[in-house]
């Protein structure tokens, strides 16, 4: 029997709808093993977001809300998740893999001295043991796993599961008393310089169009990748090569150091396909890429090819695409 807790992301007063994919997992982990499943939502003023999650079939939604907890600094919410599974004798502490988990998972596993692994895509279980599936370099390696411990840190590759059905009952909202004597003093948060942008996050989005090393420049990437990306209503991103070459910021990157993305369309403008940037965009349901060289390897994955100059096949398909 698994006692799965959910750790809800959120920023800016919005859920990350990634947190669903890691509600599908708990959901199916407790099911099958007879076990239950919590949402642990933490940050201050955060009760709308525990209110959406109180449609998924959680047996309880906690909401962990203090002042001290209005930003999300690593190690004071390590320590409340580390607190929660200690009073709520959760065996499987489950989130979507991204930035936010990668930083806050493993510290809540080093509290508790358990073990992590990120990136799964797939659980069984045989009798008390799990077995896990999860995607190794840049996805090119699945492998199977087993971690020792009674307590199991896990990131959800969101792709893997989908996003679970609302269920009639609403789970009863628990609040967490917080014990801020516990929270490390150590450590204060300084400040968050993020640009703001009216489009969504390649993370989040349904539509992706990412530029590589054709675009020439700033203002070329937000006239040509930007534009098409504003006419779909999608959020954009790059490759590495213009992210080096200082044309984009790091934040737009994708691939196996960047952001792993599972876009239903991806949109590859002048990016050759490089196995690093693959490893970003392999759960994309559609790729269409265009690029000048009919040879280049994106096209070996992409479903749709247009080979042309970028510079001119864009601004063309805009135009079509608003009318
Ligand atoms: C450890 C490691 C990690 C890495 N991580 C990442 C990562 O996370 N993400 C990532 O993207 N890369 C990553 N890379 C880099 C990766 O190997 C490639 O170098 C990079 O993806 C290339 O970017 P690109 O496709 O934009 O450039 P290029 O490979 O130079 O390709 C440019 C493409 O544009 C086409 N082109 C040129 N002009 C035009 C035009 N006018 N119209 C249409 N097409 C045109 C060319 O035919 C070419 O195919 C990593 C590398 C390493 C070693």
């Amino acid at each position: 029997m698994a006692n799965v807790l959910v750790i809800a992301e959120h920023e800016a007063g919005q859920l990350k709808l990634a947190t669903l994919s890691a509600v599908a997992f708990a959901r199916k982990v407790a099911a099958e093993t007879g076990g239950q499943f919590e949402i642990l939502v933490i940050g201050e003023n955060v009760s709308s977001i525990a209110e959406l999650l109180r449609s998924y079939g959680a047996s309880a939604v906690l909401l962990a809300d203090h002042a001290q907890l209005r930003h999300p600094v690593s190690d004071k919410y390590a320590q409340v998740i580390a607190d929660v599974v200690k009073q709520r004798g959760i065996t499987i502490i489950a989130a979507a893999a991204s930035t936010f988990s990668k930083d806050v998972l493993p510290r809540a596993a080093a509290l508790l001295d358990a073990g992590m692994l990120s990136d799964v895509t797939d659980c069984r279980h045989e009798g008390d043991e799990f077995i896990f599936k999860r995607v190794m370099f840049a996805g090119n390696i699945i492998a199977t796993v087993k971690l020792d411990g009674p307590i199991k840190f896990l990131t959800i590759r969101p792709a893997a599961f989908a996003h679970p059905e609302k269920s009639p009952e609403s789970s009863p909202l628990t609040p967490i008393n917080v014990e801020t004597e516990k929270l490390p003093a150590f450590i204060e948060y300084g400040g968050c310089e993020a640009k703001a942008s009216g489009r969504p996050d390649s993370t989040e989005a349904r539509v992706v169009v990412s530029g590589g090393r054709a675009i020439k420049n700033l203002e070329d990437f937000e006239r040509l990748i930007g534009g098409l990306a504003d006419v779909l209503g999608g959020a954009i991103g790059s490759s590495r090569a213009l992210v080096d070459s200082g044309v984009t910021p790091n934040s737009l990157q994708v691939g196996q150091t960047g952001k792993i993305i599972a876009p239903e369309l991806y949109i590859a403008v002048g990016i050759s396909g490089a196995i690093q940037h693959l490893a970003g965009i392999k759960d994309a349901k559609v790729i269409v890429a265009i690029n000048k060289d009919a040879e280049a390897p994106i096209f070996e994955v992409a479903d749709f090819g247009l080979v042309g100059d970028a510079y001119q096949i864009v601004p063309e398909l805009m135009d079509k695409l608003r009318k």
